[in-house]
């Protein structure tokens, strides 16, 4: 299967652990988080609006919530992106395994995740180490 992933989405999968806005998007995010583990998923990546979007309450009119927080969203992506190829499709386990390698300390994440407010509930971001 063929997956649309903005690019600061790559993290919160990787701290995915069954919370979400509504029932409908943890249904989405639960079921895009067990594609992304198989090898035969293939990553595209954009800024944009995306395949977890597509089920979030906070799409509207095909931006996050308004304009203010669709640009800083964008940021986030475009700080994600800017580590990889956003021409390329990639094996999803491989992207994955990529991710792990460039963002593997709370200073790497710094610009993405600071704002988070799911950040004391994301595995990912709880297992980083501090060192920059
Ligand atoms: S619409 Fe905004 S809050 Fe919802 S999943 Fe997309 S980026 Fe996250």
């Amino acid at each position: 299967m063929k997956l649309k992933l903005r690019g600061h989405h790559l993290l919160c999968l990787k701290g995915f652990q069954g919370y979400g806005y509504d029932e409908n998007f943890v249904k989405n995010m639960t079921f895009i988080n067990s594609k992304r583990k198989l090898p035969q998923t293939i990553i595209s990546l954009c800024d944009s609006a995306d395949d977890i979007c597509s089920s979030c309450p906070n799409l509207i009119d095909g931006i996050c919530e308004d304009k203010t927080q669709n640009e800083r969203v964008i940021s986030m992506d475009r700080e994600v992106l800017k580590k990889l190829d956003i021409t390329k499709e990639y094996i999803s386990t491989e992207l994955f395994d990529k991710i792990d390698e460039i963002f593997n300390t709370k200073g790497s994440v710094s610009k993405i995740c600071f704002n988070c407010k799911w950040s004391e509930k994301c595995l990912f971001y709880q297992k980083l180490s501090n060192n920059r």
